[in-house]
Parts: structure tokens; sequence; C-alpha cells
């Protein structure tokens, strides 16, 4: 096992990484700005790099400044978290150059799973379904209408590069097409120094469901079964559940089957979450994260497994040491994402925390790098704390996450804990019946 490990992120997840590698026996190296020179992480770790100024690209983004970190350190591995460098082919193939090891996929399958087309190719080849749309990269509007036409109307323009929402356009009709295929363009080139794009239909009711996977180095790979994200805004999830409220033993076991050999022949190698849209019936997949993702959490509260330590393992060539058959998917999950921003017009709320009291008992996780008189910066993402609550079922994780977040106070700065309890209180969301677009039209009523 690695002896020291750099974590190359800030936050609740840098958070996270440092806890694994503690009860490991790790030692942790913290990277920060300027900006998070008393963050928690940063007073928790055992070593600590200033790598940088405020804005990320100076600073989390900055990849020499990172690999000098870990030299001077004596760091053996990076963990990347999720964000900033954590799906850059270029910054894990550089780790290694450094003979360094990168707990996370090789480059190659981060290169394919990072362009959406790429990845499309890839799991069509196995034979996963993928939602209908163009084969490929669209050239032209006149290419992308051409496919408009054959899958019908609502479609939407994706930029290949994409991520967190951005580079993605609905047409409703024909005559939005122009302005859509523009519009997702402009903001692909953007965001992602990258304009190609392709075409998919636009589902009108799907759920979001994603599995779980992880994969060691030599062709094992394992699901954890599927997780719920389908309250979004702005294609951004904002409560995550495992198990999924539609979804049968059945729909999972023959989804996780099909995916675990895919991959496996792939030679896949540590955490990844593949996304699907589920409606009718039928699983379409849109794209795969190659990292450990925000909302891990509620699947380790129904595994019992903590996806971290496996990651670690599995990076430091250690085999999985389990089947399928050993796991085990016991009650229910649900996460909420509490953001520094106004509950009703979402708008950033940076600053000193006066007060913070994080909820507890049976079944509550709090992962949050919060602690009063701590100032939430106002250069990164608006993410102050995940609140996870675990019950045997639905019904109970509900009303434990309801009682937990009246429980929990932040003083000082706005966050979304209000919102979360409307949500928690609406016979809707209880009810399980929701989805990709219920949180938009929910929000809108307040
Ligand atoms: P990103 O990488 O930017 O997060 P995704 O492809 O994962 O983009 O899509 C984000 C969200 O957008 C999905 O969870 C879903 O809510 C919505 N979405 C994506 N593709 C479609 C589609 N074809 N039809 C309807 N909604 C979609």
């Amino acid at each position: 096992m690695f002896k020291k490990v750099l974590i190359a992120n800030r936050g609740e997840i840098a958070l996270r990484i440092h806890r694994a590698c503690q009860e490991m026996g790790i030692l942790t190296v913290a990277v920060h700005s300027t900006a998070d020179a008393t963050a928690m992480h940063v007073r928790l770790a055992d070593e600590s790099v200033c790598i940088g100024p405020a804005p990320a690209r100076d600073s989390y983004l900055n990849m020499a400044a990172i690999l000098s970190a870990a030299s001077i350190t004596g760091a053996e591995a990076i963990h990347p978290g999720y964000g900033f460098l954590s799906e850059n082919a270029n910054f894990a193939e550089m780790v290694e150059a450094h003979g360094l090891a990168f707990i996370g996929p090789t480059a190659e399958h981060i290169r394919i799973m990072g362009d959406k087309i790429a990845a499309k190719n890839a799991m069509r080849a196995l034979g996963v379904p993928l939602v209908p749309g163009s084969e490929g990269a669209l050239n032209t509007v006149e290419e992308a209408r051409a496919v408009a036409e054959i899958v019908k109307y609502p479609v939407l323009i994706k930029a290949a590069a994409g991520g967190g929402g951005r580079g993605m356009k609905v047409a409703q009709t024909a005559d939005e097409l122009e302005d859509a295929w523009r519009m997702a363009r402009t903001e692909a080139k953007a965001a992602f120094g990258d304009d190609a794009v392709y075409l998919e239909k636009y589902l009108d009711k799907p759920r979001h469901i994603e599995l779980q996977i992880m994969a060691d180095m030599y062709g094992n790979v394992v699901h954890f079964g599927e997780r719920d994200c389908s309250l979004q805004r702005r294609h951004q999830k904002l409560v995550e559940e495992a198990g999924s409220p539609a979804l049968t033993a059945a729909d999972r076991d023959a989804l996780g089957a099909q995916v675990t050999k895919g991959l496996a022949g792939l030679g896949y190698r540590n955490a990844g979450t593949l996304e699907f849209l589920w409606q009718d019936g039928q699983f379409a997949f849109i794209e795969m994260n190659t990292r450990l993702q925000v909302e891990h959490p509620v699947t380790e509260m129904v595994c019992g497994v903590d996806l971290v330590k496996e990651q670690l393992r599995v990076a430091a060539g250690e085999p999985l040491g389990y089947t399928q058959a050993d796991v085990h998917l016991s009650g229910h999950a649900i996460e909420c994402r509490i953001t520094a921003e106004d509950p009703v017009t979402f708008t950033p709320s940076p600053g000193r925390v006066t007060q913070f009291h994080a909820p507890g008992g049976l079944g509550v996780r709090v992962d949050s790098a919060l602690y009063a008189g701590y100032s939430v910066p106002p250069h990164y993402d608006s993410l102050v704390a995940k609140l996870i609550a675990h019950g045997t079922t639905r019904a109970e994780a509900i009303a434990r996450m309801r009682r937990s977040l009246k429980e929990m106070v932040v003083e000082g700065i706005k966050t979304t804990l209000p919102l979360h309890i409307r949500i928690m209180d609406d016979p809707e969301f209880q009810s399980g019946d929701y989805n990709i677009h219920w949180l938009e039209r929910f929000v809108s009523r307040a």
C-alpha cells in the first residue's frame, strides 16, 4: 500500500479522501490555493503545500505545481477527487510519467469516455443501449436537421466535450434547431475549447439512473447498484438516492451484468459511473464518468463499502478480492447537496460562517469541510455540505433526512437547506414518482 498520497482537490472531497487515507495508515499531502490556507483539508492533512493563487487555473488546475508538490513531499500517488483534473487524461499521463500512481483509470480510458461521442461508440460496440441520435459528430446544421427528422423533435444538441450541464441546448421544433446548434457550439467552444457537437432525441420524462462500478487491474469488475439522480436543476444534480424508487432488482441485475462484462473486456480499472436515462422501462446510455462522483456516499451507505479505500487498494495493485455475489445492498439512502446559495434565487452566497452545527444520530452522515469561523471563498463550486441519510426503507430515509435538515445549523451565509426541507416534505417526492424535469417545476412554484 502507498505510504503517502497527495490529494489534488479541495473542500469536502479533499477531506473525504483524507479520512480514507488516515484509516488505512496512509499519510496525506494537501495542496491548496492562497484562498484555502485555513481550509479544513489543509488543517487535517499530515503535510500541506500552497500551489498558487485563488483562481483554479493557477492552483487546482496547475499540473506542474501539483507534480512539484508531490515530488518535494515524496508522495507516491495522487488522488484527483472529482472536478478539476480528475478527468484530464494528460494529467493522468503526466502523473504516471513522473513515476507516481494516478488513483483512477488509465489515461486512455479517461480520454475515450471524456469524448461523449467516442464513449457512445464504445458502448454501442458493447451492445449497451443508447439514446437515439446521430452516430457521431455533426459537421453542419443540415446534417443535424436530417437526424432530427428521423428521431423526431424535441432534440438536444450536446457538446462532445460537455460536462456540468454545459454545452447542451434543446430544440423543441425545427424552427429552434439552428439557434440550438449555434448556442451549443459557442458554449462548448468557450467552456471546453472544443466545439464538436452531436444530437440526441430529447426524452420527455426520463429518470437519470447511474451505475457505480469498481474494477481492479486483473479484469475483475463489480457494480454496487444504482443511484437515481433525477432531481436536477439546469442539468445539475441536487438530491440523489440509492436505490432508485423506479427500478426492480431484475432491471438492476440485467444492466449490471451487461456493463461489468463489457468493462472487463475493455480492461477498465478503478472507479467509474455509467449514466443512463430510464424511460418506459428502457435504459439508454448517455455518458460515463471516469472518477469518484459527488454522490458516491449514498452507494456506500447501502453497500457498506468505502469506495475511496477501494480506489486506493486497486490503484496500489491489490485485487478486488470479492465477486458480484458478495455485494449486498441494504436499505435506502438519500443525499442532499447543500450549497452556499440563496434557496430561491440560487445566487451564490460566499462569506463567513458564524455558526455551524452538524446533525447526527443513527444513519446520518455529513460530508462537509465547514466549521464555525470558516470563510467560504467565492472562487470555487458552491457545494458546502452533503447530508446523507440511510434507513431500512425509503420512507425511513426521508423522515431521517427531514429531521437532520432541521437539526443542521449554518449561519452567516445563505444555504439551500430550506429548499431541501421543502423537497422532503413534498408528497410527490415522497411517492417516488418524479423524472428529470420535476425539480425545475417544483423550484419555479416557490
Ligand atoms: P453533463 O456531462 O454535462 O452532466 P449529461 O450527458 O450527463 O451531461 O446530461 C446531464 C443531464 O441532462 C442528464 O442527467 C439529463 O437530466 C439531461 N439529459 C441529457 N441527455 C438528455 C436527453 N437525450 N434527453 C433528456 N434529457 C437529457
